[in-house]
């Protein structure tokens, strides 16, 4: 059995991942998904995040010219008074609820409607690194919030209509499943190893030396993960142990900026398209569970696409088991990856 074919362990989530490289050279005749050029405008009046716009409840934009945060209009998280929650909350083992509170933000990356990341200047990207601190730094000190999960969706294949370039934050009063796995994950390996950092641990290895390494930076590697969910997934790790954003500082938030907007690139370039993506900015959880310490802040960024064209759906292998199969060997994504120029903007 080649390493085409093999069963990888994702230490993080502590899940097994089968790599099945042969699954993507299948006969498909199934959904494509294609990218029509269309002509987007710098300012659009129908768009909710554009400046100077009227939402649909109301709220006025302000004429922004830099990265800009509001509370999301139509939020599945809201700060609820504490009274309120009596009444929303059951022990019922069959039928538990609790109170959902937080709050759910909504990040406008740059005030024109038809700029991409992959297109921000320095000081641009710069600016929106700044905005994923001061958002962090200020909801993980409310003591109602557990985690705050930042995240990017970007493209109509992951359900977003709206181009205008932003991101989104849930900072909720539970730490998430993959948060509770993930950080259980990490503290358990700092435990059994005399205190270090998992993340670190790996980056150390030889295959992210070359064969997984993507770009390796002073401070960050972005890496294709060994036991890679998605396709061309890729993570950008820190050198050193780091909990989250808030505590880096301005040359690693320079070169943190830059080496996520050359991995967004090479995602263009790969796709020839403006490509979709998600986009996950884990930062440790921020409620009193002493293993957060051992969290360590990484950007994982999850391309939907096989190629170009074909979308990786999770189906009923995925659905039935909690398992995924990866149809792209992580070394030859790499090795793609590695082959796009970062340096290379191009509008599509
Ligand atoms: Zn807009």
């Amino acid at each position: 059995m080649s390493a085409e074919h093999q069963w990888r362990w994702q230490p993080l989530l502590e899940q097994w991942v089968l790599i099945a490289a042969t699954s993507g050279s299948r006969p498909w005749s199934g959904a494509s998904t294609t990218q029509v050029s269309e002509a987007v405008p710098e300012h659009d009046p129908n768009c909710y995040l554009c400046p100077g716009v009227t939402r649909a409840r109301g709220g006025i934009n302000p004429n922004y010219v830099a990265p800009w945060a509001f509370d999301n209009d139509f939020a599945s998280l809201v700060p609820v008074a504490p009274t309120a929650d009596e009444t929303n909350r059951s022990d019922d083992p069959l039928n538990r609820t609790a109170p959902p509170r937080g709050r759910c933000r909504v990040l406008c990356w740059h005030p024109s409607h038809n700029k991409t990341l992959a297109a921000c200047s320095e000081q641009e990207i710069v600016d929106v690194a700044k905005l994923w601190q001061s958002e962090y730094a200020s909801l993980s000190s409310d003591d109602s919030i557990a985690q705050v999960m930042m995240f990017e969706n970007k493209g109509k294949e992951v359900g977003v209509s709206n181009l205008h370039p932003h991101g989104q934050i849930y900072a909720a009063n539970a730490v998430s499943d993959y948060g509770q796995r993930i950080r259980q994950s990490q503290h358990q390996y700092a435990q059994a190893n005399n205190g270090q950092p998992l993340l670190q641990a790996l980056l150390a290895r030889d295959e992210y030396k070359d064969a997984l390494l993507v770009e390796q930076g002073s401070y960050f590697k972005t890496i294709v993960p060994f036991a890679a969910r998605l396709p061309f997934e890729t993570w950008i790790v820190p050198l050193r142990h780091v909990q989250s954003v808030n505590h880096f500082d301005s040359a690693e938030l320079l070169e943190l900026s830059l080496m996520y907007q050359r991995q967004v690139r090479r995602y263009d370039q790969l796709f020839q398209r403006s490509s979709p993506l998600l986009t996950l900015f884990q930062n440790a959880p921020c409620d009193t569970n002493q293993a957060n310490a051992d969290w360590c802040f990484h950007i994982a960024l999850q391309p939907p696409l096989r190629d170009s064209d074909t979308l990786k759906y999770f189906a009923g292998y995925e659905a039935s088991s909690n398992n995924v199969v990866n149809p792209v060997q992580p070394e030859k994504a790499a090795a793609a990856l590695r082959g796009c120029d970062p340096d290379k903007a191009q509008t599509w």
